[in-house]
C-alpha cells in the first residue's frame, strides 16, 4: 500500500503518553505528564453538572457560547485591562492545543516561516510542518533561559509570518519579562508579522512574577492571538476548553480554521468555564499560592536527593539537572530508569527540543500533585539514590 503522510510517519507517539503508560506499567508515581491529581473547584464542577441537565446539549455556536466569550472578554479586561469585544474577538476551541493549531492556520501559507523558541511544547513544530510552513528555532540556554536577542533578531527575515511562543513557559518555568516582550514586539512590528502567544499558564505564576500578555504592548493588539486554557486555570485538564483572543480582523480567520477542525466545543463545559472565569480574585490567588507551596516542597525534596533544581517562576513544572547523581546515560534513559527502579516518573527535557544538540542531562518533574504524593515521590527517590547508595 502507498505510504500515508510522510511527515507523520516520523513523528511518533508523544513523550507524555509514552511516559504515562510506563508509569502505569511500573506502578510509578507519575510526575511526568502535567495534570493535577485532584478535581477542579467544586462550584465549577457543579455548574457543569447543572448545565448538562438544562437542555442545551446540541451543537454549541461555532465561535463558542456567548456566556464564555463574554467571560473571556471580561477576564481580559479584569486581569490585563484589555478592551475586547466578545462578539468579534473571542473564539472558543477544544483546548489550547486546537487553539494553537487554529491560530497557525489563521495566518500561515505554505512556505512561510515561523519563529519558535526552544525548548518548546511538542505540538508546535508538527503543526507548522503539516501546514507546509518552515520552523525557525531559537534556543534558550539553561540555567537562566535568557532570551538571546541577537539570535532572535536574526531569525526574523522577509519570509517570517509569525512568532509562536509560550509564557509562562513549559517546561522550564520561565516567565518572559517586560524587556524581553518589548524586544519581541519590536521585531513583530518591524517585520510586519503576527504573534501567537500560548498563555495557558497565565494564572500560575510564583514569587510575585507577573504574567504580561504580549497583546498589551503598544502596537500588538491587532497582531496577536492570545491563547488561554481552562484546563490549567481550573485544574480541569480533561475538559479541553481553550480560547483565543484576537483582533476583529484576525478572528474570522481563527474561526474559519476552528470550523474546519472541530467546529464547536461541549456547550455545558463552556458554560461552567464562564462561571469559573467570573470567580473572585481569591480563587486565582489561591491556585497560584497553592502551586507555589508545592513547587517549594518538591524543589526542596529533589535537592535533598542530589538533583540540581533550576528556578521556576510559573507553570506546573520544575527542571532538574541530574548530572550530580552520577547516572550513566542520557535524559531518556534516566527517566526510564527512575520509573522502573525508583517508582517515580519524569519527562526528559530533550523531548522539548526539535533540533540537534539538545541538552541531555535534565528531567522535568510536575508538582501539580497532592503534598502527600510529592512527599512519597521524594521518599522513593531518596530510598533509591541516597539510602540505597545508587548515588
Ligand atoms: N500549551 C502548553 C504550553 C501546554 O503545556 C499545554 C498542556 N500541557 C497545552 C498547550 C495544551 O492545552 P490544552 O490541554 O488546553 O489543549
Amino acid at each position: 500500500m502507498r505510504g500515508a503522510n510522510s511527515y507523520l510517519g516520523s513523528v511518533g507517539t508523544t513523550i507524555f503518553t509514552v511516559m504515562s503508560a510506563l508509569a502505569t506499567e511500573h506502578g510509578s508515581i507519575n510526575l511526568g505528564q502535567g495534570f493535577p491529581d485532584t478535581d477542579g473547584p467544586a462550584d465549577v464542577l457543579q455548574a457543569a453538572a447543572d448545565a448538562l441537565k438544562d437542555g442545551r446539549n446540541q451543537y454549541a455556536p461555532m465561535p463558542g457560547v456567548p456566556e464564555l466569550r463574554q467571560a473571556v472578554a471580561a477576564a481580559n479586561k479584569r486581569f490585563y485591562d484589555l478592551d475586547i469585544d466578545w462578539a468579534t474577538e473571542v473564539t472558543v476551541t477544544s483546548g489550547a492545543t486546537e487553539a494553537v493549531t487554529a491560530s497557525l492556520m489563521a495566518v500561515l501559507d505554505p512556505g512561510d516561516e515561523v519563529v519558535l523558541i526552544e525548548p518548546l511544547f511538542d505540538t508546535y513544530v508538527p503543526v507548522v510542518r503539516l501546514l507546509g510552513a518552515i520552523p525557525r528555532i531559537v534556543r534558550l540556554a539553561p540555567p537562566h533561559w535568557d532570551l538571546p536577542y541577537a539570535e532572535l533578531a536574526a531569525a526574523f527575515g522577509p519570509r517570517t509570518k509569525a512568532i509562536l511562543f509560550n509564557s509562562p513557559m513549559n517546561p522550564n518555568g520561565k516567565v518572559f519579562n517586560a524587556e524581553e516582550l518589548g524586544f519581541i514586539a519590536d521585531l513583530v512590528i518591524r517585520h510586519d508579522t503576527y504573534a501567537i502567544c500560548d498563555e495557558v499558564y497565565e494564572h500560575l505564576t510564583f514569587d510575585g512574577a507577573k504574567h504580561i500578555p504580549l497583546m498589551t504592548l503598544p502596537g500588538m493588539r491587532d497582531r496577536t492571538m492570545r491563547i488561554g486554557s481552562a484546563g490549567k486555570t481550573f485544574s480541569l485538564t480533561g475538559w479541553k476548553i481553550g480560547y483565543v483572543t484576537a483582533g476583529a480582523a484576525l478572528t474570522p480567520f481563527v474561526q474559519r480554521a476552528h470550523q474546519n477542525l472541530t467546529f464547536a466545543t461541549a456547550p455545558n463545559l463552556q458554560r461552567a468555564v464562564a462561571f469559573g472565569l467570573a470567580k473572585d480574585g481569591g480563587y486565582f490567588a489561591s491556585v497560584a499560592g497553592d502551586l507555589q507551596a508545592r513547587r517549594d516542597q518538591l524543589a526542596e525534596g529533589l535537592a535533598g536527593v542530589g538533583l540540581a533544581v533550576l528556578p521556576t517562576k510559573g507553570t506546573y513544572f520544575i527542571t532538574t539537572d541530574f548530572s550530580g547523581l552520577g547516572f550513566d546515560g542520557d535524559d531518556v534513559a534516566f527517566c526510564r530508569y527512575i520509573t522502573e527502579q525508583a517508582g517515580v516518573t519524569a519527562i526528559p527535557l530533550s523531548a522539548f527540543y526539535e533540533e540537534k544538540g539538545a541538552p541531555r542531562h535534565y528531567a522535568r518533574f510536575a508538582f501539580c500533585k497532592r503534598p502527600e504524593v510529592l512527599a512519597e515521590a521524594v521518599e522513593r527517590l531518596k530510598r533509591h539514590f541516597v539510602i540505597g547508595g545508587s548515588r
